[in-house]
């Protein structure tokens, strides 16, 4: 059972104190409060844990400060819409807001190589007004002979320069627990010049236990990317571990699904279900195009495959796109072949801005249609 709090009413307020007081009575529940802090208000619920099902939802629901009360099934408990009664959950990170409604890209290498590649990069995301960035510091290889990383080695001249060229937060894959003490420590001596969002990448998707590590950390949002053979079902269930520690900062990202049924792609792309995790999660729901297709092949219309798989899932509503650029892929040490060149970037970012239009336009109509059912 979760207890949602009027919005003008104080975490620490008379009104809290008084639900709180009244549970005491229930020995066998445990009360969690959690507070989400969105763009206008800090919305702050009370998680009952525990056999609820003799607390009397209508008694607690005429309390002073209670907005509404809900009942939620054992499934992403945290996470979950719980059929519509819940509304999404956006978070603020370093000056950023990322939710149900906004549109972030963060682009860069797969894996960081070269200082003088990385900064080309960056250059350019700043020339375009871009402040979100990829940049791969530990990778987990099929091979133990290819490259794994510069790991903790580069983070001081990555955040550095990530902080010369105006990018706020860099999304960057951890495999082990100490990554993201090691990606804490490189950022405190850096002077805090731009921040991380860890990713959880879809080989370590159900590493219960760096979920839990990436949860009980609050400094840090956190990408959890889907395990490419995990069922749509058992990605929501990993990822509430997150959640159940504590961080309500997640992201949920489709990156395709492995099967031969997406050859000639590298993944099957799944893209479908951006509307389908906004209607069950609370969370933002992040693309990667580059990982689902895998390919610089171009479609008969003279657009990329990529480029008409990150349409696919922004014109759906995806609030964020993570996506490989290079400016000389043919010497990236990983995942060159799919990755995307500087001379693209332009090109890439308007048709984001076309169908980002046209995913406006259509939410815009529908609500418009919803409006004449309703008042019929
Ligand atoms: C990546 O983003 O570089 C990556 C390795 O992604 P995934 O975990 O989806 O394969
Ligand atoms: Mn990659």
């Amino acid at each position: 059972m979760i207890i949602i709090i009027k919005p003008e009413v104080e975490p620490n307020g008379p009104e809290v104190s008084g639900i709180l007081e009244y549970l005491r009575q229930f020995p066998d529940i445990k009360t969690k409060i959690s507070e989400v802090s969105g763009v206008s208000r800090t919305v702050t619920e009370i998680y009952l844990i525990g056999p609820t099902h003799h607390i009397p939802t209508e008694t607690i629901e005429h309390m002073p400060g209670v907005e509404k009360v809900v009942r939620v099934s054992s499934k992403y408990r945290l996470i979950g819409r719980h059929g519509g009664q819940l509304d999404q959950i956006g978070f603020e990170y370093n000056g950023l807001y990322f939710d149900q409604n906004s549109l972030h890209t963060f682009i860069g290498p797969c894996a960081v190589d070269t200082r003088e590649h990385v900064e080309i990069i960056l250059k350019n995301l700043q020339r375009t007004g871009v402040v979100t960035a990829r940049m791969g510091a530990y990778k987990p290889r099929t091979s133990p002979y290819d490259f794994q990383g510069h790991g903790k080695d580069c983070l001081p001249w990555v955040f550095e320069l990530a902080g010369k060229y105006g990018i706020k937060v860099i999304a960057m894959e951890v495999l082990r627990e100490d990554h993201i003490d090691e990606i804490a420590d490189a950022l405190e001596k850096a002077g805090r010049p731009t921040g991380v969002m860890l990713q959880i990448g879809t080989r370590n998707a159900q590493n219960f236990e760096l979920l839990k590590a990436a949860g009980s950390q609050q400094e840090f949002p956190v990408l959890y990317k889907r395990g490419m053979g995990l069922s749509l079902e058992e990605a929501l269930n990993a990822c509430e571990y997150i959640a159940s520690e504590g961080n309500r900062k997640i992201i949920f990202c489709l990156r395709g699904v492995k099967t031969r049924l997406g050859d000639p792609h590298r993944n099957l792309v799944d893209f479908s279900h951006v509307p389908v995790i906004k209607r069950l999660t609370r969370l933002p729901v992040c693309i990667d195009p580059t990982h689902s297709v895998g390919t610089k092949d171009r479609a008969a219309d003279g657009i990329l495959d990529i480029f008409h798989a990150t349409a696919q899932g922004v014109i759906a509503g995806a609030n964020m796109i993570l996506v490989e650029f290079h400016p000389r892929p043919e010497l990236a040490l990983c995942d060159g072949p799919q990755a995307l060149t500087m001379k693209e970037l332009d090109h890439f970012l308007e048709d984001v801005r076309i169908t980002r239009k046209a995913y406006e336009e259509r939410k815009a109509l529908a609500e418009r249609e919803l409006f004449k059912k309703w008042h019929a």
